[in-house]
């Protein structure tokens, strides 16, 4: 834009100098640099915590990669940062929270009470999260201090109009962002943030959903939503899929899509999980359409960071302004481990951030103490040495748990 009414009326001498200013700053902005930051299929683990050996881990737990997190945001002018579910469930403390202590409205989940200290720009929901039903869930996310989206599930409304149907949780959200360029100027982007789960929910959780929600196929649903997406006023639209990639899809409803979600119009970056894999790495050589250099699929710059909280994604962006309009004129992909492996050891490479350690230390003490509770007692000692010639009581225990159950 061409601010000529500000110099008006200003003598010729100093008209030179203004306009060119004036120029440089409003036709073309520096280039910025956006870097996206995901977390993904943390189930439950906030702590470095084995609940089932009572020990420390080095491999997984949020607590570590939370100094990740912190560390890539410090070393960035402008970064946002993501998780794409499959959090809730997962370990004791899940079944603990879910299934002996419960929620109510204004309780925080302790997973958000470890989340909402890390400044989470939004979030996306996994197939996971569903396994408590539907009331856990809405009361769970309650305590979040960021927004959720999910794009591809609807809430049942009993008729057969399509038109009216409605997301059963917001099916996008816009950020508006005051960035930094690399002159050092404020821009104003917008961010537009879509998410998906596997349609497989409907089967997985069955019980928990049927009636109350339904599911559309994660490409189709993209295909739709961009578009409008854009319409709303995206510069750029990221993708939050709780779905990996695959080369067969044995099922009608995609459960594993990025790879095709990949190839939707209009998405710039995808962060994706679900598969408890890395991407990129050497697990997807000669994957069809992926880039493991670039960290591309079909072209879009894409990350898979583990399980666990296993490894931080990372994707830095560099948004070039063309028109009124910003666009990826580059980007880099890249995966950071909490840990190194030598032989069989998991090395620690950073610490515990202390701020979450201390939210969660009151229920993971608890959830210790209820994994620790005695379920039963025996009158005779239980032991299998003779199970190729005799009953074996150590089978016949399991054997009657999976009957009764
Ligand atoms: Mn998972
Ligand atoms: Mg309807």
């Amino acid at each position: 834009m061409f601010r000529s009414t500000l110099v008006s009326g200003i003598r010729p001498a100093l008209i030179v100098p203004l306009l060119v200013s004036g120029f440089m700053a409003n036709a073309q902005a520096a280039d910025l640099q956006l870097r996206l930051m995901q977390t993904t299929d943390l189930h439950m683990h906030a702590m470095n915590y084995d609940y089932y050996k009572n020990s420390e881990v080095n491999d997984f737990g949020l607590a570590r990669t939370a100094t990740l997190i912190r560390d890539a945001r410090a070393e960035s002018r402008n970064s946002l940062l993501f998780d794409n579910g499959d959090l809730l469930q997962g370990n004791p403390m899940g079944d603990y929270m879910a299934r002996s202590r419960g929620l109510s409205y204004g309780d925080i989940h302790p997973m958000y009470k470890a989340m909402n200290l890390l400044g989470y720009d939004a979030a996306n929901i996994g197939n996971h999260e569903f396994n408590y039903g539907l009331d856990f869930l809405i009361k769970s996310l309650s305590g979040a201090n960021f927004p959720y989206v999910l794009s591809n599930v609807f809430t049942v409304d009993g008729d057969d109009d399509a038109s009216n149907d409605r997301s059963y949780i917001q099916p996008y959200v816009i950020l508006d962002r005051r960035v930094m360029d690399d002159d050092g100027q404020w821009q104003d982007i917008k961010v537009g943030v879509i998410g998906f789960t596997p349609p497989q929910i409907m089967s997985w959780d069955k019980g928990h959903l049927e009636g109350h929600v339904f599911v559309r196929g994660i490409v189709e649903t993209a295909e739709a939503l961009v578009p409008e997406v854009r319409e709303a006023g995206a510069d750029i639209v990221v993708a939050i899929a709780h779905s990996g990639i695959a080369t067969s899809h044995p099922d009608g409803l995609k459960e594993n899509a990025t790879a095709e979600l990949a190839q939707v119009e209009g998405i710039d970056a995808i962060l994706f999980g679900h598969a408890h894999s890395v991407f990129p790495s050497e697990a997807y050589e000669g994957f069809p359409g992926a880039d493991l250099e670039a960290g591309t699929l079909h072209g879009v710059p894409a990350v898979m960071p583990g399980f666990w909280g296993s490894h931080l994604g990372i994707i830095d962006l560099t948004l070039t302004q063309e028109g009124d309009e910003w666009l990826v004129s580059d980007s880099a992909v890249e995966n950071r481990a909490i840990f190194r492996r030598e032989g069989r050891e998991s090395i620690p490479v950073v610490g515990s951030q202390q701020d979450i350690v201390d939210a969660v230390a009151e229920e993971h003490e608890a959830t210790i103490e209820w994994v620790g509770q005695a379920v039963g007692s025996i009158a005779s000692p239980i032991n299998s040495f003779f199970a190729l010639v005799q009953d074996d009581p150590s089978i016949q225990i399991v054997n009657n748990a999976q009957v009764w159950y």
